[in-house]
């Protein structure tokens, strides 16, 4: 590869940032990250509240986060955040303890039962479904995998594993014909309520990718990473580091690629590249560029979570001891309600407290955004934690994806043959997951599959 090519990457979130740090390590000298917003670090959003940085976005990670610990190194930053610590509330507000035998004696059979499931999709995922956890959706749906090791190392992996075929069905329905349906009641923790959709839609792929096995039972056992600065700090510090930080207030009005060059009006003057990397939203790219047929029919079929999150202040009196997590509200009929609250600082209740609704679900009505604003403000008096004040809101374009029938008839295998087609490659999330590590890991996959020698 000729290491002067001139390489624009659109978007300066977790996979932008990481493609361009990798594209630097590799030895390119000409990225220009273009980025529209006047910051970097997208979904990993970080304001200040008197001083102290809270979490609008990603708050968290786990050791098997590779890409993200590539990045620290590379910004020179580190995991020293404050500890996550969490209970369960009911959705009356009672304080409740659904895993423990000790406080169900009457549910001991079930959380047994339970623990058989969590422990027999451990065991499928290593056998029956090996190969399920590359990065990335290559071949899963012809019953292949192909990509990079989740491990340190990311050795190149490969196989033939019809199998995996399973794993494009939706995750309720993989749970069931494989006799495992309980492990749901542990899996929708870390999944729905962190805004990844629900089971009886989703397909498998998306939610074991993410939670593999042992990212799961990280997020069991609280074994997880935050940032003191916020997870926003991990990528201000990649972006300092980089010889061409990204440009921020980037209007991109125009893309024209034609005879091996990409042209892009930005800021309303026209600049010639060689490459293109997207890790903007895929769905929205033919407003502004010359959009294929296949890139069309493609990106057509791209849904996206409607994942609000909001900041707010709590008086003193009523403020939670810890975050809590509300199992009721993460159901597809209970959408539009409080599923989670996050208290990020126990030294001080001078703090927002966030909070996380979720308003979709695929053939059901959208609950609009103000009144599910309105539920999650009664939520939290419901809770005994009422709100004093909103500081922050935001409703997120949250985890594009597509459905199981798209999956199953091999979208990820085509987008995948296109790539490099009109020099232009895809990442972001929408690639491989909705998480900063998944989203870095892919752009560092694809800088090795396309720009290494
Ligand atoms: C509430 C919330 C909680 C989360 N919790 C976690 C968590 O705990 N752990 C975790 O790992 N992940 C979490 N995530 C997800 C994580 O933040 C995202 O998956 C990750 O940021 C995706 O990276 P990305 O670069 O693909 O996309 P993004 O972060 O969305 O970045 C895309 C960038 O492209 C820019 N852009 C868009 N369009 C254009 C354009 N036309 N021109 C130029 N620039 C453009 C955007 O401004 C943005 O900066 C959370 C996200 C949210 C919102």
């Amino acid at each position: 590869m000729d290491h002067n090519l001139r390489i624009a990457i659109i978007g300066a979130g977790p996979a932008g940032l990481s493609a361009a740090m990798n594209l630097q390590k590799a030895g390119y000298s000409s990225i220009a990250v273009l980025e529209k917003s006047d910051h970097v670090g997208g979904k990993c959003c970080s304001p200040s509240y008197h001083g102290r940085r809270y979490e609008m976005g990603a708050i968290m990670g786990v050791p098997s986060y590779y890409a993200v610990h590539d990045a620290e190194e590379f910004g020179g930053v580190t995991h020293d955040g404050p500890e996550l610590m969490r209970k369960y509330k009911n959705k009356e507000g009672k304080i409740i303890d659904p895993f423990n035998p000790k406080k169900n004696p009457l549910m001991i059979p079930h959380l047994l039962k339970t623990k058989n499931q969590v422990k027999k999709l451990g065991e499928l995922l290593e056998t029956k479904y090996k190969g399920y956890d590359v990065n990335g959706h290559r071949g899963v749906a012809q019953g292949r995998y192909e990509g990079y090791a989740a491990s340190p190392a990311r050795e190149k992996v490969s196989g033939v594993n019809e199998n995996l075929k399973d794993l494009t069905l939706p995750f309720n329905e993989f749970c069931r014909i494989n006799g495992i349906e309980l492990a749901q009641d542990v899996w929708v923790g870390p999944y729905t309520s962190f805004g990844y959709g629900y089971f009886d839609e989703i397909p498998a792929a998306y939610v074991l990718k993410y939670l593999d096995f042992q990212t799961c039972m990280n997020f069991v056992n609280m074994n997880l990473w935050t940032w003191k600065e916020g997870t926003q700090s991990i990528w201000e510090a990649v972006d300092r580091k980089l010889d061409h930080p990204a440009r921020l207030n980037s209007e991109i009005s125009q893309i024209e690629r034609h005879d091996g060059k990409v042209y892009i009006t930005v800021n309303g003057s026209v600049e010639e590249f060689d490459k293109l990397i997207v890790t903007s939203p895929l769905d929205s790219f033919g407003t502004y560029a010359d959009i294929r047929e296949d890139e069309k029919e493609h990106f057509a079929k791209i849904d996206y979570e409607r994942y609000d999150s909001m900041a707010v202040t709590i008086k003193p009196e009523n403020y939670p001891e810890i975050s809590y997590y509300i199992f009721e509200n993460m159901t597809p009929e209970r959408r539009g309600h409080l599923m989670v609250y996050y208290r990020r600082w126990h030294d001080t209740m001078d703090a927002p407290i966030t909070t996380y609704v979720l308003r979709n679900h695929r053939g059901k009505n959208l609950i609009p955004y103000e009144a599910a604003k309105k539920t999650a403000i009664n939520d939290l008096t419901v809770m005994h934690n009422p709100c004093e004040q909103i500081i922050n809101e935001s409703a997120w374009y949250y985890f594009p994806h597509i459905f199981a029938e798209d999956y199953a008839a091999g979208w990820y295998d085509e987008v995948e043959e296109m790539q490099g087609k009109y020099d232009t490659y895809y990442a972001g999330e929408v690639m491989s997951f909705g998480d900063m590590d998944e989203a870095a890991e892919y752009s560092y996959e694809l800088v090795q599959r396309f720009f290494q020698d």
